[in-house]
């Protein structure tokens, strides 16, 4: 593992400032549950110089509550706490059953919400670096997943420079509810679709998302809709328990006197972004 700077961030906005600065190769990384981050580190696919650490922030935003308008989940949330929520479990099954089929108990435990949609891909050629070929990780080398096994690559949404799937499960909840993420960066707060989060590879694999590196993730707002209650997260893999969806769907109906008045769906595993 490379040497890298620690601190720890005392509030969101000190975050922020920590992560701000000019462009480098190997921008400051929001340390959450670590348990992406830190892997990755160690097998050298991802590089950070410097880590803001963000575990003294739970209070700030860890929250999770509900109201007449919706949900608000922290994204400093554990994984486990917010899937185990009686109101998340009652009125958003789809969150609280995406949630409870990844990973295991111990990584919901320490895994964030933030740190969940923001994953990066589990493409062995990404994860290991004596693979020379791949644009993710190094931008401009090549793609050793097209001509290599690919079983479990994306086939929506895929370019001729990367294949990686996303693999998470929480964020197709997110994008069937029609959720909102929380971003404070640099310039003060704001939201957006969360449908629009992710990107896909196109010319520049290496950039999963609309953020830049000072952004950090503050929540996710789930609206009240007539669809959030009869919802499901259906997740098909390879074994039954603590492994990644080789295609799953999170959908969410409103269904009125027998009658489907609208279906939202969204994939997983199957596509590069969610
Ligand atoms: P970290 O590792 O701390 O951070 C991940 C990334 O997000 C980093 O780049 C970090 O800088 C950034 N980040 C974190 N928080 C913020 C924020 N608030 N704002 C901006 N950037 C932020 N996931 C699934 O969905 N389904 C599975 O089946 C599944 N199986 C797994 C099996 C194994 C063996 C492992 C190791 C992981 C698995 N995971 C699975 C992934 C796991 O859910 C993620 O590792 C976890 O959710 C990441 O959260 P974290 O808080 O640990 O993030
Ligand atoms: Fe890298 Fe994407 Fe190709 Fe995997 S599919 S080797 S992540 S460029």
């Amino acid at each position: 593992m490379r040497p890298f700077a620690y601190r720890r961030a005392a509030s969101a906005l000190d975050a922020v400032q920590a992560a701000a600065g000019p462009p480098t190769e190997a921008p400051t990384q929001f340390l959450a549950g670590g348990t992406t981050l830190i892997d990755l580190m160690k097998l050298d696919a991802m590089r950070a110089e410097t880590l803001v650490d963000l575990n003294d922030l739970s209070r700030e935003l860890g929250g999770i509550s509900a109201g007449a308008d919706g949900l608000a989940l922290g994204a400093l949330a554990r994984m486990s706490d917010a899937a185990r929520h009686p109101i998340v479990r009652r009125d958003y099954p789809v969150i609280a059953q995406a949630l409870d089929l990844a990973a295991s108990q111990q990584l919901r435990n320490m895994a964030t919400l933030g740190g969940n949609v923001l994953q990066r891909t589990r493409c062995e050629y990404f994860r290991d670096p004596s693979w020379t070929r791949c644009n993710k990780r190094d931008p401009g080398s090549g793609c050793a997943a097209l001509e290599g096994v690919n079983r479990k690559h994306a086939v929506l949404g895929v370019g001729e420079r990367c294949i990686a799937a996303y693999p998470g499960d929480f964020a197709q909840a997110l994008a069937a509810l029609e959720a909102e993420v929380e971003i404070l960066g640099p310039g003060g707060p704001r939201a957006m679709a969360f449908e629009a989060l992710h990107v896909e590879p196109g010319a520049a694999p290496e950039a999963e998302t609309v953020l830049a590196p000072d952004d950090l993730i503050t929540g996710f707002r789930i609206p009240a809709r007539p669809w959030t209650r009869r919802s499901l997260y259906l997740k098909v893999r390879d074994r039954e328990s603590y492994e990644f969806a080789l295609a799953s769907a999170a959908v969410a109906l409103d269904l009125r006197n027998g009658t489907v008045n609208q279906v939202r769906i969204a994939l997983g595993g199957v596509a590069t972004k969610p």
